[in-house]
């Protein structure tokens, strides 16, 4: 009886082999966590969709907080002049900004624009703030929603707002700076591998990839289910660049005023993208345990029988003291429905309580990264429980790694690189010039992206697959989002 309409649910999601971009579309749909919005690239980040990125506030803001940050608020608005201090700057992001030029029906005096990012308005208040070599370092975060008037968008991925968190920090030497490009860029990896259950690559990207005004840009990069790469997050060494435009300085102890040194590094909602296209299946999403907004779904069982569900609220209300536990006790869906529906949520454990559950003093759990059944007993379940999503935490992990590795192939020969490209999209590992042309080229003709310069480089070869020149660095090639 149960079986067509469950039949019916996967139906309703298009397999990933048919068409991995539709069945990311009917994912996020169907298990409400986005819904498009009337303004253009704009999107309605819907609870269940929210409560991903609540979980991501968490864990992020908590390593922040560990490695000595404190949260403030800027503006959205920025004054037009700000905008142009800082020549590289400038040209990155003014295609990409928003203007506001009227309050009610009255042109304002000066433009304002929508913040795409914030280093401008914080380096302007941080150049008040910091005088004395006491007053560094300055280790500020921000969670605020940001506009990039983008062409092409796509919910989570590449959204025209979106929301975020911008680290921007000032140090006192160039060292320092760079220590906490890198400390960032770690803080982003714990939280990607270790709360997300989302493998990365850590790297520098190429000049060209560069944030603007930065010296370095330092990104972790996630593979996809469809072997395609996701920026999953950047850390910026900016120098002395916007010190110098904005007038950060110091009086250092040695008596001589000196400009600081800064850095910036970001997060933002397209991890939860990520989070969809590193783990999702044809039955709908998988939630890693971390962050998952409901972790145990409770189904009571032919809870017409006395005490079924009584027992189940009672469980229930003891998980929640160290879970977040959702329970389904709607009597207008089939049993058979609601695992479906579970399924396709995502929810790493799913708890059944029946009555012969109740008899045998167990529970009937269900996870959702293997399938597998079984039972648990009573006793020291909250134990229990904890251990299995710690399992299922590592089993997501080593599945996305294990998919990773096998569409990540190593080569120097560039008719290779194009034929993979076409074919099997992954990873490629290869050598590369260091050139701009060759980096074009390889865009132009196979529409893959210098990814990164892993930190763990290695000698593939001696000369560049684009023009025979030597190679100078050891680099991953992707097509991505
Ligand atoms: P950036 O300041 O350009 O380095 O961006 C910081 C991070 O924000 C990037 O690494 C992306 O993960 C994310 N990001 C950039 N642009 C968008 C966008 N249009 N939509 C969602 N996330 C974005
Ligand atoms: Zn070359």
């Amino acid at each position: 009886m149960g079986n067509k309409k469950e039949q019916d649910f996967v139906k309703e999601i298009t397999p990933m082999e048919e068409d991995f971009s539709q069945w990311y579309t009917d994912v996020i749909l169907k298990t409400d966590m986005v819904d498009y919005a009337p303004v253009k690239g704009c999107m309605v980040i819907k609870p269940y969709g929210y409560g991903v990125w609540e979980g991501i506030q968490r864990v992020a803001d908590r390593r922040f907080k560990e490695t000595g940050h404190k949260n403030a608020y800027f503006p959205l608005l920025i004054p037009e002049s700000f905008l142009k201090k800082e020549a590289d700057h400038f040209e990155g992001f003014a295609p990409e900004v928003l203007w506001v030029t009227h309050g009610g029906n009255e042109r304002l005096a000066e433009k304002l624009f929508i913040r795409p990012t914030s280093e401008t308005i914080i380096c302007t208040m941080y150049s008040k703030w910091v005088q004395s070599y006491r007053d560094l370092p300055v280790l500020i975060n921000q969670w605020c929603n940001v506009i990039r008037w983008e062409k092409t968008t796509r919910p989570f991925l590449r959204t025209a707002e979106f929301l975020w968190q911008e680290g921007h920090t000032v140090h006192a030497t160039e060292e320092e700076a760079q220590e906490e490009t890198l400390r960032m860029l770690e803080v982003y990896r714990q939280v990607a591998e270790d709360e997300l259950a989302m493998p990365v690559i850590l790297g520098e990207k190429s000049e060209k990839e560069r944030f603007a005004g930065a010296n370095k840009t330092y990104t972790m990069e996630a593979m996809m289910h469809d072997g395609k790469a996701l920026q999953a997050g950047t850390s910026h060494n900016l120098g002395q660049n916007f010190a110098k435009m904005f007038d950060i300085q110091f009086l250092d102890k040695d008596g001589i005023r000196k400009y600081g040194w800064s850095t910036s590094w970001g997060i933002s909602t397209r991890l939860i993208g990520g989070i969809i296209m590193v783990h999702g299946d044809n039955r709908g999403l998988m939630m890693p345990p971390r962050v998952a907004p409901v972790q145990v779904v409770i189904l009571p069982i032919a809870f017409h029988k006395e005490g079924v569900l009584d027992k189940a609220y009672e469980i229930k209300s003891e998980l929640a003291k160290n879970f977040r536990v959702e329970m389904d006790d709607r009597d207008t869906y089939s049993p058979g429905w609601k695992f479906n529906y579970w399924e396709m949520k995502g929810v790493p454990l799913r708890l059944e309580i029946g009555p012969k559950d109740i008899e045998n003093n167990q529970v009937t759990a269900v996870r959702r990264d293997t399938l597998e059944k079984f039972t648990i007993s009573m006793e020291g379940l909250t134990e229990k429980i904890g251990e299995i999503l710690d399992d299922i935490h590592q089993n997501m992990f080593n599945m996305a790694l294990k998919n990773r590795e096998e569409k990540t192939y190593t080569t120097t020969d560039y008719e290779e690189i194009k034929r993979i490209m076409k074919e099997t999209p992954g990873f490629v590992k290869t050598m590369w010039c260091g050139s701009r042309e060759c980096e074009d080229k390889l865009k132009e003709e196979t529409s893959a992206t210098i990814r990164c310069l892993p930190f763990e480089q290695e000698q593939l070869g001696d000369t560049c697959p684009f023009c025979g020149k030597k190679a100078e660095h050891m680099i991953y090639v992707a097509k991505a989002y």
